[in-house]
């Protein structure tokens, strides 16, 4: 193989998982350890929503606490990730982005990324997420990023394949409904046959209406698919269903 890097697509969940030490913790632990290290990351966030692609261009992106009701504890992380201006304004080029000086980083991005480069050493560009577009126009927008991993840039998608909140049951906290479950399995069939065209048409899988009810959260994973290329091969880095209705899935494209 090249020195391509990988594209990630991680499942991020409860903003907790920021401070918490479980077996998804651990396996984005253990990822770091494999990983090469990159000269920067492309984050695409499902929290990160604007009309049209917008990057963060700030020299020192701030820290975003975007969620309610969480213990103190969380609100005081903080990840000081340089950003890179550069980078951003390269990728605004090739996309037909808006360079963005007033959003940091949310929990989309950090939560997952504290657990793979804790000293957040490395400068990190979140690309936003434009929701009046269809699922096509992402992945040909993944696609434009395909040069980045050849340049050193770590394109991360953070989401959740199945992502349904009115459908949460805090009672089975390690378990999900039939549909979470079969959704969750018919996407990783076709990441694994890389049969990217039938990830576009989601709404058709099995279960797919009930687990991406809004498509914020599953849109990251054709960024990564997308930028990785067909023919690089998706791994499973983590897989397991929270509260009926979370995928915690994460997977990697080399
Ligand atoms: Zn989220």
């Amino acid at each position: 193989m090249s020195d391509r890097l990988p594209t990630l697509f991680l499942g991020h969940g409860s903003p907790e998982n920021a401070i918490a030490d479980n077996t998804y913790t651990r396996s984005l632990n253990k990822l770091a350890e494999e990983l090469p290290r990159p000269k920067a990351v492309l984050a695409v966030s499902a929290h990160y929503m604007t009309e049209g692609s917008a990057l963060t261009s700030a020299e020192h992106p701030r820290t975003i606490h975007d969620f309610y009701g969480f213990p103190d504890e969380l609100y005081a992380v903080e990840y000081p990730a340089p950003g890179d201006p550069e980078l951003a304004a390269d990728v605004a080029e090739l996309l037909g982005g808006a360079l963005d000086e007033r959003w940091g980083f949310d929990h989309g991005a950090w939560s997952p990324m504290c657990h793979i480069w804790p000293d957040a050493d490395v400068p990190t560009v979140e690309l936003s997420i434009d929701l009046a577009q269809p699922a096509k126009a992402h992945y040909e927008l993944g696609r434009k990023l395909a040069e980045l991993p050849e340049r050193g840039v770590l394109v991360l998608g953070s989401g959740n394949i199945v992502h349904n909140l009115r459908a949460i049951d805090w009672r089975h906290p390690d378990t999900g409904y039939d549909w979470c479950e079969e959704f969750d399995a018919a996407v990783w069939e076709r990441l694994e046959a890389r049969d990217d065209t039938a990830l576009l048409d989601y709404d058709a899988l099995p279960g797919g209406r009930q687990s991406v009810p809004t498509p914020d959260h599953y849109l990251p994973l054709l960024y990564a698919a997308a930028a990785a290329g067909v023919e690089a091969r998706a791994t499973t880095v983590y897989e397991g269903l929270e509260y009926g209705s979370l995928s915690m899935r994460c997977v990697r494209f080399d």
